[in-house]
């Protein structure tokens, strides 16, 4: 086939403009170079092996996050980060201590549950009562006044899959809310069937809240299959009565830390490229999944864009208090004055598989970088939703309201609920190759926004 006139003129033109093209070419080319790099063995699973083995569950405010904060100083320093620093602040805290639970009458057995973080204790001696059973949150929540005076409500509503309506987003609230709406009806003890896709004997726990001016009642997790089997009790008629057993430790002031690691920029080092995952977990597994994963993929993600030195500066943090949520706050708060530095932010906190899709600030759509990085993620799966990042996780949320622009990536996740928050949650659930997948996402990611010079800021169009 002969070249038609206008092509051979498009490369002509293409060729004379050639010293303009030639550090976006170069930073494709590098994006996807560190791209394959971090494919061909990222050195995410060896940091997450560490981590899971060598401090294993690391409640936020607890001696186990101390030596969580001791293991990162130690991880970024040897991975050649500068101004490896701990930043301490005050949180409230909570571990689990004995979580026993057992059907009385009219078929004595054992349940399996664990304490829901934030909950009251029981008596040492537990507490036993009539259980009320809903099939529903909505059913709960329209129950009269007093109808549950004395009684223990049991909630064993199914969570949806993650991807459908019903899914952990709308779950969620009746974990946070179950024991306040329980204990405004009379209440004296609440538990709910886990909120988790699967159906093992490990229950699911997870962050609950009491509402100001009432009650506070002890609250647990039901595994799906003691969910079932109330159920199926009750279906026969007559009363049914638990004993359960709580006795965490509530602290209100502990100490825990957000660790931060800088490679400094070459060329503007005041600019910053935040990134970060969170070192807490709740206490049954190790955390591997929530959220050793994130911690393992955002670090070994900045230190091989690190290895090339990019324009800006790539901050590491490492989150103090995510599961109670309490670490972005402090970091906010302590940083209220210098967030303006921080040109984007990103948090990996959904699991140890591949990017399914990745975002990024309002008005950035059509950069050229931007699309430079949809080219670049698409041999690895990754598609770029056009839908405007606005909030990039939990902690990096918290800067959302000073003004810092969030990077959206959303890793694939159909099976993160089956055991996240549940003593399943360890390092044998974790595909090493799907880590590296993820991790090259974020390595290429996070190099083209600490090369490139785009202002998100200034990109985003003015609300
Ligand atoms: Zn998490």
């Amino acid at each position: 086939m002969k070249l038609l006139p206008g092509l051979i003129l498009g490369a002509v033109l293409a060729s004379a403009a050639a010293p303009a093209l030639a550090q976006p070419d170069s930073l494709a080319m590098m994006t996807g170079r560190l791209r394959d790099r971090a494919m061909s063995g990222s050195g995410a699973y060896d940091i997450l092996e560490s981590l899971t083995t060598e401090v294993g569950p690391r409640p936020a405010g607890s001696p186990a996050i101390a030596r969580a904060k001791d293991w990162a100083i130690a991880k970024m320093t040897s991975l050649g980060f500068s101004n490896v620093h701990a930043e301490p602040f005050t949180i409230w805290a909570w571990f689990k201590g004995v979580e026993t639970a057992e059907v009385t009458a009219p078929f004595p057995q054992p349940m399996v549950i664990t304490g829901l973080g934030g909950s009251v204790a029981t008596p040492p001696g537990g507490v036993e009562a009539e259980i009320v059973l809903f099939s529903t949150f909505d059913a709960l929540v329209s129950a009269p006044a007093n109808s549950l005076t004395g009684k223990i409500a049991v909630l064993t509503q199914r969570m949806g899959s993650n991807e459908s309506a019903t899914g952990y987003g709308t779950a969620n609230r009746w974990r946070r809310r179950g024991a306040s709406e329980a204990a405004k009806r009379g209440a004296v003890g609440f538990m709910l069937r886990s909120l988790a896709t699967n159906t093992d004997r490990a229950p699911h726990s997870g962050a609950m809240n009491y509402e100001e001016g009432v009650a506070k009642i002890p609250a647990a997790a039901l595994s799906s299959p003691d969910a079932d089997q109330l159920e199926r009790m009750a279906r026969r008629g007559k009363p049914i009565r638990m004993k359960f057993t709580l006795l965490p430790t509530y602290l209100p002031e502990a100490t825990t830390w957000n660790v931060v690691g800088e490679i400094p920029g070459r060329v503007t080092p005041d600019e910053v490229v935040l990134v970060s995952g969170h070192l807490d977990s709740w206490g049954l597994g190790t955390g591997a999944i929530d959220d050793g994963a994130g911690v393992a993929i955002s670090l070994a993600a900045a230190h091989l864009a690190g290895e090339r030195k990019p324009r800006r500066t790539i901050r590491m943090v490492m989150w103090g208090a995510e599961e109670t949520d309490q670490a972005g706050e402090a970091y906010a708060k302590a940083h209220a004055a210098d967030v303006s530095k921080i040109v984007i932010a990103g948090e990996s906190d959904f699991g140890a598989q591949h990017v399914m899709y990745f975002q990024t600030p309002a008005g950035s759509q059509d950069l050229r970088m931007v699309q430079m990085l949809a080219e670049a993620l698409k041999p690895l799966g990754v598609t770029y939703n056009r839908e405007p990042s606005r909030f990039g996780g939990d902690d990096i949320g918290h800067l959302v309201p000073l003004g810092v622009p969030q990077l959206g990536m959303r890793q694939e996740g159909a099976h993160y609920f089956d055991i996240h928050h549940s003593a399943e949650d360890t390092l044998d659930k974790v595909d090493p190759a799907e880590l590296d997948k993820a991790t090259a996402a974020w390595t290429a990611t996070i190099y083209a926004l600490a090369e490139s010079g785009v202002d998100f800021r200034k990109a985003a169009p003015a609300k």
